[in-house]
């Protein structure tokens, strides 16, 4: 496994696997890898013969108020994780290299961006869909992988490639848990035993929103977006709930009556437990 830290290098060696006819599988993180992380690289070595993982902590993505200087870091783990799980190349950035003080393109992918966590989180996907679009000029995949954890991160990636024509597929995989049904993020690493117990609440309330709207076939989505409420209260006393949201898969509109709706559904969510801000989501047929 090699380390490679400057765009031209990791470019000369997408394009050497592109010339011999390879196919390169690409796994983009942020680093302070876990199993949703891995789950990724396993897929992306399933399906094609090289895998490239980038570690960089995205500056753009994170409001000036966010964790951008505390975000959790720990390369030699990752490293290591790597190594284990059989990637061929990391490509670990600097911040220069990425952002050179002459740099002045940003990548927006409309109204998607601005609903959901792009309403909480001001230009996150602008900071997203930019990063991401140099990563894919950078690495040159044949097929990118993304986790379904973040669901409209991947909803704004599948825009982004269709509407630039990038020449690769992109593969959503599905949220890994911890056993609790927390689902796995760096973040965790911010939230105590107790607040780590008081999160799987997360998981709980987004099933019982499934089961009302898959089993008890109840159609209007505020009185289960009331219950899912209701549950992450009843089971987690030091949460603070900053949305829960119905909408489809594709376009991220809120659906009112599911009656009258037959696509996939997304219930999205965003709850501070402490000071410790998580997002969760399910996405199934109705
Ligand atoms: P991050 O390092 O948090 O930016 O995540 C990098 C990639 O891993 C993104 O595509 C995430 O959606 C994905 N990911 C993060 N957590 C999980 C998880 N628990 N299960 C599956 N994928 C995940």
């Amino acid at each position: 496994m090699k380390v490679i830290k400057e765009i031209a290098a990791m470019q000369d060696v997408a394009d050497y696997f592109r010339c011999v006819g390879k196919k390169i599988g690409f796994v983009p993180t942020m680093g302070f890898l876990h199993k949703g992380h891995t789950s990724l690289i396993d897929k992306a070595k399933e399906e094609n013969d090289i895998v490239v993982v980038s570690i960089f902590v995205n500056p753009t993505q994170f409001l000036p108020n966010e964790d951008f200087d505390k975000y959790p870091r720990d390369f030699l783990k990752d490293y290591f994780a790597c190594e284990k799980a059989g990637v061929d190349y990391i490509f670990h950035p600097s911040v220069e290299e990425m952002y050179p003080a002459k740099n002045k393109t940003k990548v927006t992918v409309t109204e998607i961006s601005d609903t959901l966590e792009g309403k909480a989180r001001p230009n996150h996907f602008t900071g997203v869909a930019t990063v991401v679009a140099k990563l894919f000029n950078i690495v040159k995949p044949s097929v990118a992988y993304f986790g379904q954890k973040d669901a409209q991160q991947a909803v704004v990636i599948k825009q982004l490639v269709e509407d630039l024509n990038f020449d690769l597929k992109v593969s959503i995989c599905p949220t890994i848990r911890e056993d609790n049904g927390l689902a796995m993020s760096s973040r965790n690493s911010y939230l105590s035993d107790s607040n780590k117990d008081e999160a799987s609440a997360i998981y709980k309330a987004l099933l019982e929103g499934k089961k009302l709207i898959s089993e008890n076939k109840i159609s209007d989505a505020n009185s289960i977006i009331g219950k899912i409420g209701e549950v992450l209260k009843s089971n987690a006393k030091n949460v603070e709930i900053e949305y829960v949201e119905i909408t489809d898969n594709t376009d991220l509109k809120k659906i009112y009556d599911l009656s009258s709706y037959n696509g996939e559904v997304l219930i999205s969510l965003a709850a501070k437990i402490g000071s410790t801000r998580l997002i969760d989501n399910l996405v199934f047929a109705k």
